[in-house]
């Protein structure tokens, strides 16, 4: 706990709290009003910064309540940018004899006006796009104008996608079909001789190295995807055989994302190096070695191996990278491969950050207790009171264990009906005084006690807020992953709660109690109190990779409002793109119902009332207008 007073608060512990500098990247940080702030170099380079309070304010003008996706197309360009960049300088650095090409997996985030963006902005780097599917190819196809830069294709290929891929090839596309399982080569070989067009193949090999980290099981023996090293011979042979062993020209590997430990990736790269000379030497026309994904992103900003994090920064990926390579390859005298790599995770995860705001808040606090318990009182409720005035630091363990042997005891007799409702609501409330009580000292105690921690987090409130986890933070759910969540204002304020963020969905496992921490992780998170006059919005952070198409329609919560913003020269920034989230006939119609027939069943009902005597015309009317409003309403709550 942060022992600052309220009075000698500032802004600067309010960011060493939310460990904003850490995992901002230098593009969020707290401003000096105490609010955060989006900071960013436009496409002239000159350097901007906007509240993301006033953001959400100006975007509430324009019908966009939360919950909002904000996403910053300056921040993806930006990320775009610094990638390549990196790559470029240590590759300059090392006099690397070959180039980086850069691939966006479109899985990560398939939106349309992020995907445009980011062909328009790798132009001129050639960074191009990994399909792992055909709506995905089709999407790359589309998109991407610039002939120099790779469309990298992974996953199951039927012969419709490879037809497609072939005949893009032919347009000048560098399409690469990457041998997944053995069973693939066959396709490829008899469409690409049916259409007389000759394929760039690719192989992804299993490699037996293996990374710490969640995606551990994407490498290793037994990972799902990929040609053990006996197969990538059997496919060097077949090719051979059929005299296509030119076509071959790729060697890709993933070790799974968010990989926290470079040396993973280092041990990663020493050994698909390995198999790069070697499919070298059986004579392949080899060119380019795909490292896949993995780039990590510090999501709790302890820069360490743990899960959440990364112990690398950029530029040390691709300097380690780029040194292992030649180190590898040149005393063998073999060239240097083109560098593909496939970052997704860390190209799009800063750009969108989620707004919501909070509904309620439930305490646990004690509600009223008497001045005197009256004498009629259960013993035990007495001396539950007696220890609110007894606890001392010397006998705080033992109060503790006291009030939790009383309060277990008094709720026995209550099942047994030995005490009334008014008495155990009494017990309860002097049980959660006593626990006010004992962690206020335990606060100030040097060597506190055992269960201070735990008994914070029992105390803890839960923040209500209107959003669903489920739709769109669920590899919260999912994988348990930690996303930077803060208050997006007051803070120069000392938040003086702690809680869990609980979602609105009816759902007990829709509630946020993982904290990012410069020690791991958190159960709560220091918040504000919700003032009555004005909303308290909190921000889920580097939200951009993954979360927006795997979300769902869980409680029927549909796509928030998304709006894009890009900043102007002189610090002012447009909506360039707002998209309306989902109405409840959307969310409806997505389950197959009707909204219209819903409607007109809905009338039918009405009328019936009507004829029966039990509405008049009039308030007929009135219930249909309020259908049909709330179908055309947004599913998360309105104000
Ligand atoms: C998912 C995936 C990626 C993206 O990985 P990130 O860690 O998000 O960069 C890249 N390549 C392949 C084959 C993938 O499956």
């Amino acid at each position: 706990m942060n022992t600052k007073s309220h009075l000698t608060w500032s802004t600067d512990d309010a960011a060493e709290l939310y460990a904003i500098n850490e995992w901002g990247a230098g593009y969020f940080k707290i401003d000096h009003n105490g609010e955060v702030a989006v900071t960013s170099t436009t496409e002239n380079n000159v350097q901007v910064q906007a509240s993301v309070l006033d953001i959400v304010r100006q975007a509430r003008e324009r019908g966009m309540d939360a919950p909002v996706l904000i996403r910053f197309e300056d921040l993806l360009a930006q990320q775009i940018k610094r990638l390549n960049e990196a790559f470029r300088k240590a590759i300059k650095d090392s006099h690397y004899q070959a180039e980086y090409r850069g691939v966006f997996p479109v899985k990560v985030n398939q939106q349309c006006h992020v995907i445009e963006e980011i062909a328009q902005v790798g132009a001129p780097y050639n960074h191009g796009f990994e399909a792992g599917s055909k709506p995905e190819l089709i999407i790359a196809l589309a998109t991407l104008e610039n002939r120099e830069a790779c469309i990298i294709c992974n996953g199951y290929k039927d012969e419709e996608f490879i037809d497609l891929g072939l005949q893009a090839c032919n347009m000048g596309y560098n399409v690469f079909f990457v041998i997944e399982t053995p069973s693939e080569l066959p396709i490829i070989l008899k469409r690409s001789r049916a259409l007389g067009i000759k394929p760039m193949i690719g192989v992804r090999v299993k490699l037996a190295s293996m990374v710490g980290g969640h995606w551990n099981a994407t490498s290793g023996d037994r990972s799902i995807f990929g040609l053990s090293t006996a197969q990538v011979i059997e496919l060097v042979d077949t090719l051979k055989a059929e005299d296509m062993l030119d076509c071959l020209q790729l060697l890709h590997y993933h070790l799974g994302s968010q990989i926290p430990n470079i040396r993973d990736i280092r041990t990663g790269v020493l050994e698909a190096c390995q198999v790069y000379m070697d499919l070298v030497r059986e004579g392949a026309n080899m060119g380019y070695l795909d490292l896949g994904g993995g780039l990590a992103v510090d999501y709790d900003g302890s820069k360490s191996n743990y899960v959440h994090s990364r112990n690398y920064s950029l530029d040390e990926y691709c300097a380690d990278i780029v040194d292992v390579i030649m180190s590898t390859l040149d005393p063998f005298n073999i060239s240097h491969p083109i560098i593909v790599t496939e970052s997704g995770r860390a190209t799009v995860a800063y750009s969108s950050l989620l707004v919501f705001n909070v509904l309620d808040v439930a305490h646990y606090e004690p509600g009223k207790i008497p001045s005197e318990i009256p004498a009629s009182e259960n013993v035990m409720v007495h001396n539950l009171s007696d220890l609110i005035s007894l606890v001392n630091e010397r006998n705080i363990q033992e109060c503790y264990n006291d009030a939790v042997f009383y309060r277990d005891e008094l709720r026995e007799i209550f099942k047994r009906g030995q005490i009334n409702l008014r008495s155990r609501s009494l017990a309860e409330n002097l049980f959660l005084a006593v626990m006010h009580r004992i962690l206020a000292i335990a606060e100030e105690m040097p060597r506190g006690l055992d269960e201070a921690e735990k008994l914070k987090d029992q105390l803890s409130d839960i923040f209500y807020c209107n959003f669903s986890l489920f739709q769109s933070l669920p590899d919260m759910w999912a994988i348990e992953q930690v996303f930077p969540v803060m208050p997006l204002h007051r803070l120069d304020e000392k938040p003086i709660r702690n809680a869990i963020i609980a979602d609105i969905t009816c759902d007990c496992d829709g509630k946020i109690d993982r904290f990012a921490d410069h020690r791991g992780t958190r159960k709560t998170l220091p918040l504000h109190q919700p003032k009555d006059d004005e909303e308290y919005y909190i921000g889920a952070f580097l939200v951009g990779a993954y979360q927006e198409t795997l979300g769902d329609l869980h409680n029927l919560f549909g796509d928030t409002n998304v709006v894009s913003i890009r900043f102007n020269d002189d610090g002012s920034y447009d909506f360039i793109h707002e998209i309306e989230g989902d109405s409840i006939a959307d969310v409806l119609s997505y389950v197959e119902y009707n909204p219209q027939e819903m409607q007109n069943r809905f009338r039918r009902t009405a009328e019936q009332a009507v004829r029966e005597g039990r509405i008049t015309p009039a308030e007929r009317l009135k219930i249909m207008n309020a259908f049909s409003d709330s179908m055309r309403g947004y599913t998360y709550y309105e104000k």
